[in-house]
């Protein structure tokens, strides 16, 4: 199963590839969690890609494309996998479409997870995230709140908010995403990809909605 994962900024995004990667034994690639560790790690990527990242634009299509690129040339490359946050521009879906075709490794369906903006706005302040590697477990104070407020339920570690999760930077991530995104939608409904699923609700509502719509 090959998925890509698409949506506003605070969709579930994140949340939803993560269960179906546990669940359906796929690769998780979220190019947002790559770039968060690079800057993390002071990387040279993590350097050039900071100065966007923090204010909520995309990063170069370039460098963006190189990292998800070099997941593929590698001889472990994923046979199944989940997309979220990548591609997010036009010129990132057509180099998706050159590496997959190299590898003869043609996508299942792209998934939409449909939020309004207000809704978006409302909970992005509420989310929360544990910076321990290997770990990355999210949680909202509203939708699905951690037993102990800030601390990871899953390791115990003192969850942090992002820094792009403040309420202007949210504001100018939606003006991205209907500027440079939502032109995929058209995109991927010409090639017979794409699923619409509302992303309001339980999380595992939500999941449901997506399995049911991936008819897996
Ligand atoms: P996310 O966690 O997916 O919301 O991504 C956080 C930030 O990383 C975005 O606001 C962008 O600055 C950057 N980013 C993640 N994925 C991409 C992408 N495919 N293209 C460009 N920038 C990206």
């Amino acid at each position: 199963m090959r998925i890509i994962l698409v949506g506003p900024p605070g969709c579930g995004k994140g949340t939803q590839a993560k269960l179906l990667s546990k669940r359906m034994k796929i690769e998780h690639i979220g190019t947002g969690d790559l770039l968060r560790e690079a800057i993390r790690n002071e990387t040279s990527v993590g350097r050039r890609a900071k100065p966007y990242v923090e204010v909520g634009n995309l990063v170069p299509d370039e460098l963006v494309n190189d990292l998800v690129s070099e997941r593929f040339q590698r001889d472990d490359r994923p046979k199944g996998f989940i997309l979220d946050g990548y591609p997010r521009t036009l010129m990132q879906a057509k180099n998706l479409d050159t590496v997959l075709s190299s590898h003869s490794l043609p996508l299942t369906a792209v998934v939409l997870l449909d939020v309004c903006d207000t809704e978006i706005v409302k909970r992005v302040t509420g989310r929360w995230s544990c910076p321990k590697l290997g770990c990355k477990a999210t949680f909202h104070t509203l939708s699905n709140p951690s037993k102990v407020p800030r601390i990871c339920d899953d390791c115990q570690t003192v969850m942090v908010q992002r820094e792009d999760d403040h309420v202007e930077t949210v504001k100018s991530r939606l003006t991205v995403y209907h500027k440079d995104t939502v032109p995929l939608l058209p995109y991927y409904e010409q090639h017979n990809l794409l699923n619409k699923i509302h992303g309001t609700g339980e999380i595992e509502e939500i999941y449901q909605s997506m399995v049911n719509a991936l008819r897996i």
